[in-house]
């Protein structure tokens, strides 16, 4: 399947009064057409940095791209002027963020809203834009939608409302579509909606997705791939089924234990000990070295090179390479 995005050795750091903390450091992925790539972890982990930066979002001064190249369809948005990623965001890359109130103007309706991408970035007529409008609506599930369109965001429910920030981050046809935590904001049910309608979504435009997400459950339900960030790095990625069933990284085991499960019988939930590192002066070894139960003296001295469990499933971690050390000289095979 064809590669619209390319991330490759991506460093971004912030500079404050403490000094320079590196929220990003070295991040590796790529995502292909059609398919939804979840990217997990904890707060403070990077994942919404990486994304911004896939936007160029990230406040320059104090923030800076300050190493790798993001390839969008075969250009380096790390090199396109300010000019020209306007053009690019919105049209060509859209972003969902968490509180769908803060995407929306109080003081617009949701008509002009959702028409106003479409005018500033296409050469359409207001009717043709009103046109397209009404069919985002009707493609997020909002019933009435002529009426709708004359309303304003106090008018719509929490999860319409969420409806109405997809429909407009849609408008414009765009061939990625990155959501940031999208559904934590709503409550439990309209969020299975909303999830369910990034699948159907997907189905009818082939739009391909980036959920930034701490939640296992959003991701259990919609990804394709999981990468899993811990410390400005992804330590693991593989396919939903991998990550659930096959996962390597001791940290993806701690996550996986520490939130409730249906499809498993387990008595307690295991929370992860202890704290994610200082990203001030990050460890140059594995980051999870304090916090791991089977660290080994070479972990916090050497950061681990990926290690490859499948075609798809790359795991970072000095365990799973003396694992295939063992094995391999007796059955030339990895597990
Ligand atoms: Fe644990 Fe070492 Fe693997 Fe890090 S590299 S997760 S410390 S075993």
């Amino acid at each position: 399947m064809e590669k619209i995005l390319e991330v490759k050795d991506l460093h971004v750091t912030f500079k404050t009064y403490g000094g320079e903390v590196q929220a990003v450091r070295g991040v590796n992925f790529d995502l292909k057409k059609g398919e939804t790539l979840a990217i997990v972890g904890e707060s403070g982990c990077g994942k919404s940095v990486t994304s911004n930066s896939i936007m160029r979002l990230i406040p320059t001064p104090p923030g800076r791209i300050a190493n790798g190249s993001i390839v969008y369809k075969g250009r380096d948005l790390t090199t396109v002027n300010e000019k020209e990623m306007r053009k690019i965001r919105g049209v060509d890359i859209s972003m969902i963020f968490q509180d769908p109130m803060t995407a929306l103007n109080p003081t617009l309706t949701i008509g002009d809203q959702l028409t106003e991408g479409l005018k500033q970035h296409k050469d359409i007529s207001g009717r043709e834009a009103k046109k397209k409008a009404l069919e985002m609506m009707d493609l997020v599930g909002i019933p009435s939608p002529e009426e709708r369109l004359k309303q304003y965001p106090h008018q719509f429910s929490g999860g319409m409302r969420q409806r109405v920030v997809i429909a407009m981050a849609l408008i414009c046809d765009p061939d990625l579509l990155i959501a940031d935590e999208p559904t934590t904001a709503l409550d439990v049910t309209i969020q299975a909606q909303i999830l369910e309608l990034f699948g159907k979504i997907q189905e009818r435009t082939g739009v391909s997705i980036i959920l930034i997400t701490h939640d296992l459950g959003v991701v259990a339900k919609i990804a394709d791939r999981i990468a899993v960030m811990y410390a400005g790095k992804i330590i693991e990625v593989g396919t939903k089924r991998e990550i659930f069933y096959e996962s390597q990284h001791p940290y993806t085991k701690g996550l996986l234990n520490s939130v409730p499960r249906l499809d498993i019988e387990e008595d307690d939930l295991i929370p992860i000990d202890g704290t994610p590192p200082d990203l001030f002066s990050p460890p140059q070894g594995c980051p999870f070295t304090a916090r791991c139960p089977f660290a080994m003296e070479v972990c916090d001295k050497v950061y681990p090179d990926s290690a490859s469990c499948s075609n798809t499933h790359e795991v970072d971690c000095w365990l799973q390479d003396r694992r295939a050390q063992l094995v391999s000289p007796m059955a030339g095979t990895k597990k």
